[in-house]
């Protein structure tokens, strides 16, 4: 067996230290100079998005023997509507660090790779496929998996971020659900330390939004950000990502290519979590070639938080800002808190149950 795993992000590092634990040495072709060099992002795992895993952490170590390490644990929420503020409370997950620093993801992974890894590949898949008995595909995007006709878009957001510098609660996340500044979307505020964040919007790109103007929508919200936190927070460093794919593949293998992280689809199209998801393409990949399970039988469970969370994205870009309000509302209590820290509630599940008679996702 002769394994290629193109890029060298979340997936393909996981597939890579599993594949190596069952004695097979894959070759790995990552497009950039190191790993991690897309830009440097501070991101979230929320167990609640990832029931009946209640710590992502643990769960990796434990079941699958990847060790990572978060910047922070996460124990409030500030959430923002138009008109209301709410907070939730407790256990909620855990900040990590993604990019070119020694503590992102990405380096976590890489030392845990024995493998040299290719950089700066310009290998084609199509290459590829030539040289190599398996291909993995690991790129971060959907690209290869819509070329070959295998991948359903269900959405395309713009995003945009920037790394910011004040004072912050390095244990407290804010969460901005506001049309007036990510129509259909949402904006966020996620700690890396007590003096440095990173806040982004993120929106769909529906015929209604493409008339928007991104650069407006941006002041809008860190000014917004700025009052609520009561500070001039000041930019250092900025990205946008346009028309980031949001859908799933048809079939998660065809012949000898395996598609994981965002070629599989791993993106939760309702908040934009796929960490998670991600690595467990690449463990569960791994698993297939070295004869412990079947991919396509592996991956089902994601496939169907896929489309719960998918539920979800619809329901909530119904709801305009006097809803969103409601909402806030209805989550700033006792009760919602514990019921959404609670490990046997899986509000994804229990959400598009609920949802499912009246919203179409198709
Ligand atoms: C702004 C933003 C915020 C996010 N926030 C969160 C969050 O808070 N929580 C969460 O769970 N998820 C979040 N996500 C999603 C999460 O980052 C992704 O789902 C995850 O990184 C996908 O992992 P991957 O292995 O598919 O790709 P990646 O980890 O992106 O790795 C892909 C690798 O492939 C390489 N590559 C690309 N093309 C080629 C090629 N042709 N040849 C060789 N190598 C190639 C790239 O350089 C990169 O190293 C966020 C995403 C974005 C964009």
């Amino acid at each position: 067996m002769n394994v290629a795993i193109m890029g060298a992000g979340l997936s393909g590092l996981a597939c890579a230290i599993t594949l190596e634990k069952y004695g097979i040495s894959p070759t790995i072709f990552e497009k950039r100079s190191q790993v991690g060099d897309r830009f440097v992002n501070g991101e979230a795992l929320l167990p609640l998005f990832n029931r009946p895993i209640n710590d992502d952490y643990a769960y990796l170590a434990e079941n699958h023997g990847i060790f990572l390490q978060p910047l922070a644990n996460i124990s409030q929420i500030n959430l923002y509507s138009e008109a209301r503020q709410g907070v939730i409370s407790g256990h909620l997950g855990f900040i990590n660090s993604r990019g070119r620093e020694d503590e992102s993801f990405e380096y976590q992974l890489f030392r845990q790779v024995k493998a040299k890894i290719s950089f700066n590949s310009e290998y084609t898949y199509e290459q590829l496929l030539q040289d190599f008995t398996h291909v993995i595909m690991a790129t971060g995007d959907a690209e290869y998996a819509v070329k070959v006709e295998n991948f359903q878009v269900d959405l395309t957001c713009t995003l945009k971020g920037a790394t910011v510098e004040g004072k912050f609660d390095r244990h407290h996340i804010g969460i901005w659900l506001d049309n007036n500044l990510a129509p259909q979307g949402y904006g966020f505020l996620l700690p890396y330390s007590e003096k440095e964040a990173v806040i982004t919007i993120g929106y769909p790109d529906y015929p209604e939004n493409r008339s928007l103007n991104l650069a407006s929508l941006w002041d809008r919200f860190y000014t917004t950000v700025c009052k609520d936190f009561d500070q001039n927070l000041k930019i250092t460093d900025q990205f946008e990502v346009n028309r980031y794919i949001m859908g799933l593949c048809k079939h998660p293998r065809l012949a000898n290519t395996f598609f994981t992280g965002n070629c599989f689809g791993a993106m939760m199209p309702a908040f934009g979590f796929g960490q998670l998801s991600s690595i467990l393409t690449g463990i569960y990949v791994a698993h297939d070639l070295c004869g412990k399970g079947n991919y396509e039988e592996l991956v089902k469970p994601l496939t169907k938080s896929y489309h719960n969370s998918l539920l979800i994205r619809r329901a909530m870009e119904q709801l305009d800002n006097h809803k969103l309000d409601i909402l806030v509302t209805l989550l700033n209590n006792r009760f919602s808190n514990h019921i959404l820290t609670n490990k046997n509630f899986n509000p994804l599940k229990i959400a598009s149950y609920i949802l499912r008679p009246f919203i179409k996702i198709g």
